[in-house]
């Protein structure tokens, strides 16, 4: 192995190139932040692992610039159809919805993570990024300025010092264990699952398949999108060989089926893998951050693993881009406060929908509210308190909704077109909102502001969807949660508020 070689000094290294690492790449690339991506691996994963992308997720997407890649590569979730015998007996998961004013993506989509994953990739090349793959970060030091890890791979051994190390390599994650955090929770060796993406015949690809199985050992299998194959999980029993090999798949997919059938060809990938329920005691030590499954892992039912994780690095991206710019550092404290809770709740929710589903109970097997990551809020964070002022729809911390709106200079604006980007919105709605939204000053470094002035006459969707009885001021945080409403006091509320998201205005930067 060649002799450490040491890296110019950069802002954030993250470890893991899944959909939470570079989620956090794209995120900091447009922020012009200087960050470098590893992973270990040789090239990017090739299963069809997390197939579910929520609405909350699609409208991150959006933001990011890979909405209509994702549309196009996925498609609505099948019905399902549990045989029974005989008989298959559909079911819908999901009741469709149509879009309306202020959730313009209002379903669940299917894709194979594979192509997520491709999706993310090309948009961070775009944006003039690129994994590293081959490259593995096997220890750091921290002190109070930086991080100093070690990065092995085929080129050697090489010294990568950032200001920030960002774990998200998995539920494996050696940063986790580096910083020695407990990894509260539970595995169950007993409990295992084939999964298999396969070429698969004599099987209708309008379904979603379930064959129920004695003691909760089900087998599925669901059609991917845009392609010939099939996603199966297989329930193992406890001291069963997992089986390999087309044949032998097949064999145990038709003594489970009892349908003859049914014959799988050709096997893109294979995993054994063993539902853990699992979060991190801590999100961060010093300057060094968990996100997605290297802080919480979960069973797939409910499809929240992939869409919990991209959502912490959204939440994560803006903060250390902001603090980076000169923030108070304070900031970044927000960001397990307000994610770790969400994980558990998660991990509540995708193993009551594990168990269920082992049972059959139909509740188990709808899909709702609560998947869809819509009403996830951070209010009563430290970003959000709960004296702050509220709407009578919306409170601080809450996911700010789309809606159509006329601005003071006729234009129509929709709110998530104003929102797309790295920046703050702030909307104004009359008078007085209006002049402090003028008068507010903005830092020149860090996230820039949009200002929005809606039309109070011509605002009749914000105002429902909003809430908004009378003159009201809201700052919209660059992940697209509500991080103030001010009804009155609006100046010096506000700014109290930007203090902590933003770096102070120098009086020579002021606008
Ligand atoms: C069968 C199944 C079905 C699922 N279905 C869903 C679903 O429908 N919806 C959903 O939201 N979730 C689902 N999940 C969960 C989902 O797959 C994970 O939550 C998601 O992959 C986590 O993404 P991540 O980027 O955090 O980690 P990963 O995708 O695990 O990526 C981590 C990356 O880090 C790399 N790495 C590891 N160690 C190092 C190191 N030391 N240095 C550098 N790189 C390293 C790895 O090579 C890997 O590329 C499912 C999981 C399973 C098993």
């Amino acid at each position: 192995m060649n002799d450490p070689n040491t890296s110019p000094f950069i802002d954030v290294l993250i470890a893991g190139a899944g959909p939470t690492g570079t989620t956090l790449a794209i995120d900091l690339m447009r922020r012009g932040v200087n960050v470098r991506i590893i992973d270990k691996a040789p090239h990017s994963f090739e299963g069809s692992r997390a197939k579910g992308i929520q609405p909350r997720t699609l409208e991150v997407f959006d933001d990011l610039g890979t909405i209509d890649e994702v549309l196009a590569g996925s498609s609505d979730y099948p019905r399902l159809g549990i045989h029974l015998g005989p008989v298959a007996a559909p079911w819908r998961m999901f009741r469709n919805r149509d879009r309306t004013a202020d959730v313009p993506y209002p379903n669940t989509r299917l894709i194979p993570q594979y192509r997520t994953d491709s999706v993310l990739h090309d948009r961070l090349e775009q944006l003039g990024g690129r994994v590293e793959y081959g490259r593995e970060l096997v220890e750091f030091v921290q002190d109070s300025t930086s991080v100093t890890t070690t990065v092995t791979g085929d080129g050697g051994t090489e010294k990568i010092t950032a200001r920030y190390l960002v774990g998200a390599e998995g539920g494996s994650s050696a940063v986790r264990s580096q910083l020695g955090l407990s990894f509260l929770g539970t595995t169950d060796e007993q409990d295992r699952m084939l999964i298999v993406d396969a070429v698969t015949t004599g099987l209708s690809r309008d379904r979603w398949h379930i064959w129920p199985g004695v003691k909760g050992r089900f087998a599925g299998a669901c059609p991917l999108p845009h392609s010939d194959l099939f996603q199966w999980m297989v329930r193992l029993a406890p001291d069963e060989d997992p089986p390999e090999g087309a044949e032998t798949i097949t064999r145990r997919i038709q003594a489970q089926t009892h349908n003859r059938n049914i014959q799988v060809h050709d096997i893109r990938w294979r995993s054994v893998f063993r539902p853990n329920i699992r979060l991190a005691e801590a999100y961060r030590r010093g300057r060094v951050f968990l996100a997605g499954d290297a802080a919480h892992v979960h069973t797939p039912a409910g499809a929240q693993g992939l869409n919990t994780g991209i959502q912490d690095s959204y939440n994560l991206g803006w903060k250390l881009g902001q603090v980076l710019a000169g923030a108070d550092a304070q900031l970044l404290e927000s960001y397990e406060a307000e994610r770790l809770p969400i994980a558990a709740g998660v991990l509540g929710l995708s193993t009551q929908k594990y168990e269920g589903i082992a049972k059959l109970d139909p509740s188990s097997l709808r899909r709702g509210k609560d998947e869809q990551q819509l009403s996830l809020t951070y209010y009563g964070g430290p970003l959000a308190p709960t004296n702050c002022d509220r709407t009578t729809t919306l409170q601080v911390g809450d996911r700010a909704p789309d809606a159509e709106l006329l601005d003071t200079n006729g234009a129509s604006v929709h709110l998530f077109d104003a929102f797309r980007g790295p920046h703050f919105t702030v909307i104004a709605y009359g008078r007085d909102a209006t002049v402090a939204s003028e008068e507010l000053d903005w830092p020149t470094a860090g996230a820039p502001l949009r200002r929005v002035v809606v039309d109070a006459d011509a605002g009749e969707d914000f105002r429902h969807i909003y809430g908004i009885k009378g003159d009201t001021l809201l700052l919209i945080r660059p992940d697209g949660y509500i991080g103030h409403i001010a009804t009155r006091n609006f100046l010096a509320s506000i700014q109290t508020a930007a203090r902590a998201m933003a770096p102070v205005v120098q009086q020579e930067t002021a606008r």
